[in-house]
């Protein structure tokens, strides 16, 4: 399958991974919003966070304990942080791969977004 996501998870892609293992893979975001942006990309193939069923609370619960470890490792805990999912077109969802952002490390704004 052509997707980018599924290229950075099984390595076709190289890039540098701030956090990997079995179900999910985390990296920078190419085009930072703010100080920090990291993704957290299952490596499965889901389309958007719509496609979840509940047999994947292993890997839900699996991708906010890592979002967990990573806001913690980079030091914005205290700070604050927020975590998007986007699914279509008018939430800008540009990668049909189901991923997280991690934002934070300066102020947020208002605005419930990337
Ligand atoms: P979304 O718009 O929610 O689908 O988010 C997709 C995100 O993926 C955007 O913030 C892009 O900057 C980011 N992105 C696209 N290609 C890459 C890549 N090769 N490496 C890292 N981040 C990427």
């Amino acid at each position: 399958m052509d997707c980018i996501f599924c290229k950075i998870a099984n390595g076709t892609i190289p890039v540098d991974f701030l956090y990997s293992d079995e179900l999910v893979v985390a990296f920078n975001d190419i085009a930072p919003k703010a100080k920090t942006h990291i993704l957290i990309v299952p490596r499965v193939h889901l389309s958007s966070a719509s496609e979840l069923k509940k047999e994947d609370s292993e890997l839900l619960s699996r991708i906010f304990q890592v979002t967990n470890e990573l806001a913690e490792k980079m030091g914005i805990n205290e700070s604050g942080y927020r975590i998007i999912t986007n699914h279509g077109k008018d939430a800008g969802q540009s990668v049909d791969h189901l991923h997280f952002h991690l934002v934070g490390g300066n102020d947020l704004g208002d605005i419930v977004g990337k």
